[in-house]
């Protein structure tokens, strides 16, 4: 039964799963395809469809729609304005709440970006969906659908079910979830009617400013660095330029000022999975470990032989860093000449 003030749903006119796709001028959220491929998985599951949503300006032009359908859309609804562009929270909220009381998803992935995060609950709370904020984990059992994520500052992992609402939404966290490849998809791209106007929304963009805040999860190469390192950060960005790699740390190195809080890796900080993470002076508590566990190569340095991190290294290196990292520059350097 529906709370006072909540509509009665009907869950079995809920169907299918959809993906946001997050585009900006034209650039897609790595994100994005990462959760059309965790979609495909969820639709297959319960037989539904994979619908991705795009809204913007151009978008034909664009190819998204096209990407979409060959990274394993069945459909892709577009909404194509230039009301959309920039991207603006009341619009998109607007537009994204209308095709959902009209055409009844029964999950909605949305990537966990501040764009993301900025319109769901603009969708959610009017549709009395169940949205569950930072996602790490999706899972169908075969009692229902559960989204989990970490919950008391990381200590647990809470599992969210949404019994009662639809549709069920989630913010995901970039990183957690494979990219799907690009076949040659077989879908259909249908444009929706754009139901915002430019007197609809209350803000107008002036001016857009990209902050140099790198967003480390796209990152193909990471080099680390913890407490082992005292400090000294200087030869570690020398290392990452030559590798051409982000920068990133452990939380105590965060909270020792050493890093900036957006490079923090682990379980309160991003979920990473370059190609190379090299980890200096990083001891590989557990928490830091389920930020990067899932990197192609990894290559740490520690001169504590029973450090935990050599468990999840490929390459171990044990030794001083103030002795191992100029030797390894050294050598990068005279490649590079
Ligand atoms: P340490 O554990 O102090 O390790 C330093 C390492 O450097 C040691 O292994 C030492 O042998 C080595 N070392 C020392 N000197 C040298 C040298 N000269 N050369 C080479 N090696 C040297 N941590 C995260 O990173 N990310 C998170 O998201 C995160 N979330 C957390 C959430 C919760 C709820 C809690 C309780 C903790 C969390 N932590 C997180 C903290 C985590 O438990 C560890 O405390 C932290 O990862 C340790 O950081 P570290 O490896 O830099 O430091």
């Amino acid at each position: 039964m529906a709370a006072v003030g909540e509509p009665d749903v009907d869950l079995d006119a809920h169907t299918d799963v959809w993906v946001f796709i997050e585009q900006h001028d034209g650039e897609v959220a790595a994100v994005s395809w990462e959760l059309l491929g965790k979609g495909r998985d969820l639709a297959d599951q319960k037989g539904e469809d994979l619908v991705a949503l795009v809204l913007g300006e151009d978008l034909e032009e664009s190819g998204i729609p096209d990407e979409a359908i060959d990274r394993g859309a069945d459909r892709v609804l577009v909404a194509d304005d230039p009301v959309f562009a920039p991207y603006r929270a009341d619009a998109y909220g607007q537009q994204f709440r209308h095709l959902v009381e009209q055409r009844k998803p029964d999950i909605v992935l949305i990537g966990g970006t501040h764009t993301g995060r900025d319109f769901a609950g603009r969708v959610a709370v009017p549709t009395h969906a169940g949205l569950t904020a930072d996602t790490t984990e999706l899972e169908i059992t075969p009692d229902q659908y559960e989204m989990r994520r970490p919950a008391f500052g990381g200590d647990a992992l809470a599992t969210i079910i949404c019994p009662n609402h639809r549709p069920q939404m989630s913010t995901v966290r970039p990183g957690v979830f494979d990219e799907p490849s690009r076949g040659d998809g077989d879908g259909a791209i249908e444009q929706v009617e754009v139901v915002v106007e430019e007197n609809d929304t209350k803000s107008e963009v002036l001016e857009r400013e990209v902050g140099d805040v790198a967003d480390i999860t796209d990152a193909e190469v990471i080099v680390a660095g913890g407490m082992g390192v005292e400090g000294e950060f200087g030869p570690l960005e020398r290392l990452a330029e030559l590798l051409d790699a982000e920068l990133a740390g452990t939380r105590d190195a965060v909270e020792a000022g050493w890093i900036d809080p957006a490079r923090q890796v682990g379980q309160t900080g991003k979920t990473v999975r370059p190609k190379l993470y090299v980890a200096v002076g990083i001891s590989g508590a557990i928490q830091h470990v389920e930020g990067m566990d899932d990197s192609e190569t990894v290559i740490a340095i520690n001169n504590d032989p029973n450090a935990p991190i050599f468990e999840n290294a490929d390459y171990g290196i044990v030794g001083d860093c103030d002795e191992v990292l100029p030797q390894l520059i050294e050598a990068l350097e005279r490649q590079e000449v």
